[in-house]
């Protein structure tokens, strides 16, 4: 089914965060990179709440301090400092991020500020030692034309990258701080965004302004995008972490069919006569009825001790299992819910059963324990009494929340664009001043000098990259939104490449590999180079870059050298390619008698079926054809 985005009122706003590829962190001089080895140092700090200026303490904090959550922190010498341990104040602002900052601020048509003033941002999850972010606004109220339609760009920010999460076990949970103090560039959009594939082009043309600078990293995990998204009657919802900016279209779309889907429950619930009230925190111990169960986990956990505690959900028969988005239902937002306030493994509910090992009969007797009638459903968990309260109290409260239509909420990308809850919606003014550092005056003159030499325009790169390398402009227009447009110009100078083949290459043949599940990422600069100084010069050919990409993303340690002998890729001299072709025409003299220089496409066929990839096809060609004429 088609959506009508403008009919259902769809508004989006974009944050698009960017790590600067500069040679410090932010506030220290930690190189800005992520290490791969076991941890050389570790430290746990227990998780505070921290009260906001206005004395509020945000919920989801308040639980993991209840809860006791520590945080073991993971780090090593070359990429953290007592910066990030938050031993040690921070020192000055990067002049080199502020630098970029700017220039993709003039770049947007953005004011910058007189002076920048670095802010403190409260995060609640552990990934700042600090607790907070360190964050300042570099410029203000640009704007992006695209298709005549004005986007305003709320501001450009820099802030420090937080840490990254590595797991967690029980109630700890690992975070490795190389990452953190890496810069981050912040393009705000305003909420004027229409449609999903609105979204996608805004994105893009800030990725190519960004890109323009040659100052960002690239790769997995280097680019993040935020979305606020709402429709007409459902909710603000903000989803974080969408890390492909080809998958921004499918986020968008999902959300809107979310909140419709969800809408569709709320107006069901209303004609089943259902209101908020009648749904009731009441607690059945059913621990009993699934003594002999044949379901694993329930009875693995009763054999512990533990409890199975159900509720009955009045009127929602049908509708947990009620497909909202693709992979995206009520009863699986009940069972996120659950697993954050609960620290459950997951829920049961009688909209999926009878299965996983749970009989009908057990069914029957546990709607019959809590006084279940037809369109009712029922949903329990088994755990500690007290997490199995506390899932149970959260299924509860998202019930009550579907009679009222869709929840405010901070949701979490998943890679197959469906979203996960993450946490509620924390509250406004959560910023106050970071007093360790001095703010920085940003003068006329400076301003003025970096206008003067801003980077090439996206619009003249793409001129340019059709004029002097005889692109297409659909090809260049690929280069310029890969990655490695820079790198493309690199490659052809150096190795002597036809461009369309790099261009190709970069663009559609790693687009290709990645949606087949090939991690291209793990594929260095410098081997890309070296591939095409193989294919250069003519040791490697080019039907087997993909072969080569492939198995080096699966050996990261090894060389592109190590790749053709491997794989068996090494190019066929000529004296061989003479050999085979003499070979072939000799054990195919029938067709060479019956069919004289016709024979030569079926000839060429085998050949190439047998050795592409190893041979240059148009000297076989040419050889086949020199030969066959001495049969005539
Ligand atoms: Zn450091």
């Amino acid at each position: 089914m088609e959506i009508d985005y403008a009919q259902v009122g769809l508004k989006v706003g974009l944050e698009i965060h960017q790590q600067l590829n500069t040679r410090h962190k932010l506030f220290c001089n930690c190189k800005p990179e992520l290490f791969k080895e076991e941890p050389k140092i570790t430290f746990i700090r227990r998780l505070r709440p921290t009260q906001s200026e206005l004395g509020q303490i945000d919920p989801a904090a308040y639980f993991e301090f209840q809860k006791g959550t520590k945080i073991l922190y993971e780090a090593d010498e070359s990429t953290s400092c007592l910066v990030e341990m938050d031993e040690e104040p921070p020192h000055n602002l990067n002049m080199e991020a502020v630098e970029i900052a700017l220039t993709v601020a003039l770049m947007l048509n953005a004011k910058p500020v007189d002076e920048i003033h670095v802010m403190r941002k409260t995060v609640i999850d552990g990934s700042n030692t600090t607790g907070f972010q360190r964050t300042c606004i570099v410029a203000l109220n640009g704007e992006l034309n695209i298709k005549g339609k004005k986007i305003p760009i709320q501001h450009i920010a820099i802030e420090e990258d937080a840490a990254r999460i590595m797991g967690r076990e029980g109630s700890t949970v690992r975070y490795r701080i190389d990452r953190l103090g890496i810069p981050l560039i912040e393009v705000t959009t305003g909420p004027v965004i229409y449609s999903p594939k609105e979204a996608e082009e805004v994105a893009y043309t800030i990725g190519r302004i960004l890109r323009a600078t040659g100052k960002v990293k690239r790769g997995l995990g280097t680019i993040r995008q935020d979305l606020n998204i709402s429709i007409k009657q459902g909710a603000l919802v903000e989803v974080k972490g969408v890390q492909e900016l080809e998958l921004l279209p499918v986020v968008i779309e999902n959300e809107v069919k979310r909140q419709l889907g969800l809408l569709k429950i709320r107006d069901e619930l209303k004609a089943r006569g259902l209101k908020e009230e009648h749904i009731k925190e009441e607690f059945v111990d059913v621990t009993e009825i699934f003594k002999e169960t044949r379901c694993k986990v329930v009875r693995k956990a009763i054999e512990q001790g533990k409890k199975v505690l159900a509720i009955r959900l009045p009127k929602f028969a049908g509708l947990l299992r009620l497909e909202l988005a693709p992979g995206m239902r009520l009863g699986k937002e009940m069972a996120d819910r659950a697993k954050f306030w609960g620290r459950v493994g997951g829920i049961f509910h009688t909209d999926e059963l009878p299965a996983y090992g749970i009989s009908q009969q057990e069914v029957e007797k546990l709607r019959l324990a809590v006084k279940a009638e037809d369109n009712d459903a029922v949903v329990f968990v088994a755990d500690t009494e007290e997490n199995a309260a506390d899932a149970l109290k959260a299924v509860v409260e998202r019930a009550k929340e579907a009679v009222r239509g869709v929840p405010e909420e901070t949701r979490a990308a998943n890679p197959d664009g469906s979203t996960r809850y993450m946490r509620p919606r924390p509250g406004a003014a959560r910023m106050y001043p970071e007093t360790d550092v001095p703010p920085i005056q940003i003068s006329r003159d400076y301003i003025e000098k970096l206008r003067l030499r801003l980077p090439e325009l996206p619009e003249q790169k793409l001129e340019r990259l059709m004029k002097e390398y005889g692109l297409n402009r659909k090809l260049a227009n690929q280069v310029l939104d890969s990655e490695y447009s820079e790198l493309f110009e690199e490659i052809v100078k150096e190795s002597g490449v036809a461009p369309t083949l790099v261009a190709a290459t970069l663009t559609e043949t790693m687009k290709a590999l990645k949606r087949d599940g090939i991690e291209v990422w793990k594929v260095t600069d410098e081997k890309l180079f070296e591939i095409f100084r193989f294919v250069g010069a003519g040791r490697l050919a080019k039907e087997a870059i993909p072969e080569v990409i492939t198995w080096l993303s699966k050996n990261e340690d090894k060389s592109v050298e190590d790749a053709v002998r491997s794989l068996g890729l090494y190019m066929l001299s000529d004296e061989e390619i003479e050999r085979i072709v003499k070979e072939t025409i000799e054990k195919n003299m029938e067709i060479v008698k019956q069919r004289g220089k016709g024979a030569f496409g079926p000839l060429m066929g085998m050949i190439m079926q047998k050795y592409r990839g190893r041979v240059n096809a148009e000297k076989v060609s040419r050889l086949l054809k020199e030969l066959l004429e001495g049969f005539v």
